[in-house]
């Protein structure tokens, strides 16, 4: 959806008028009812990337959060440096979105803590336009990209996907093991020239398997990565998915059973094994 209409920004320049808020508004309730529409849409599709948005600016907040979540990111909003902080400490994120004036503790202060930590987490700073400075600290104390306010939207999503190429690793956007293939693209698991189909919730947690082979995953921890919150941890979603994952990879002929590729551990949690 990157390539679709142009017609929200934001920043924290006075420039605003309730005009560009209206406009930005439809935009977004038009996105929701077309996603309402056309709810097996790539938008509803695309829900694995968690992303933590650490911004004081509500309407900012806002904006982001509705541009990114139609989008299909999971987005939580922490409102303040320490708040971020914190979060980004405890949680499991895929990116974090820093804006550097914060009250308090600064986005700076918050990513030279982060990278201290040995939190690796893919940062991108949101800069006031013109602070030439703040770009080059942020850029030497370990942040991956900067956004200049105002920004569009859709230039964040462009370089969150470049981000995640790079650095998730996925240069051809195929995950690979032999002729087994995931392709992320398509959305589909292949065996030579044999595919199947997966739905949402299959294809991300099959992705987030084969993306660290053989690390075993609990099951909070695929709960938390795939559905995105929290759930009554004695729920069988988990085992339900892999299940139909399992039952779908049996259909593709290899040289092996390649549902063994899932190797359940009794009472832990599942592992890709290629
Ligand atoms: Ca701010």
């Amino acid at each position: 959806m990157i390539g679709g209409p142009i017609l929200g920004w934001c920043g924290e320049e006075n420039l605003r008028s309730d005009w560009v808020y209206f406009v930005i508004w439809f935009h977004y309730w038009h996105d929701f009812v077309s996603s309402e529409l056309h709810p097996m849409s790539e938008n509803i599709e695309k829900f694995a990337l968690r992303v933590l948005l650490v911004e004081d600016e509500q309407k900012i907040a806002d904006f982001v959060c509705a541009g990114l979540e139609s989008r299909g990111f999971f987005v939580e909003h922490a409102r303040t440096g320490h708040q971020g902080l914190e979060w980004a400490k405890h949680n499991s994120y895929d990116f974090i979105v820093l804006d550097i004036m914060l009250p308090g503790r600064d986005g700076l202060s918050v990513l030279k803590e982060l990278r201290a930590n040995k939190i690796a987490t893919p940062v991108i700073l949101l800069t006031a336009r013109n602070e030439l400075g703040d770009r080059l600290s942020g850029l030497e104390l370990g942040a991956d990209d900067y956004m200049a306010k105002p920004f569009f939207v859709e230039e964040l999503v462009a370089r969150l996907n470049v981000l995640r190429r790079r650095i998730l690793g996925a240069p051809h956007d195929l995950i690979q093991f032999g002729s087994l293939r995931l392709d992320l693209v398509s959305r589909k698991l292949a065996y030579d020239q044999q595919e199947v189909e997966l739905t949402a919730r299959e294809f991300a947690l099959l992705e987030y398997l084969m993306r660290a082979p053989n690390q075993l995953f609990s099951r909070a921890q695929i709960l938390e990565h795939v559905w995105g919150y929290d759930f009554d941890p004695t729920t069988n979603v988990v085992d339900v998915c892999v299940k139909r994952i399992r039952s779908k990879m049996s259909m593709l002929v290899g040289t092996k059973d390649l549902s063994a590729c899932i190797d359940s551990v009794r009472g832990v949690g599942y592992r890709f094994q290629p």
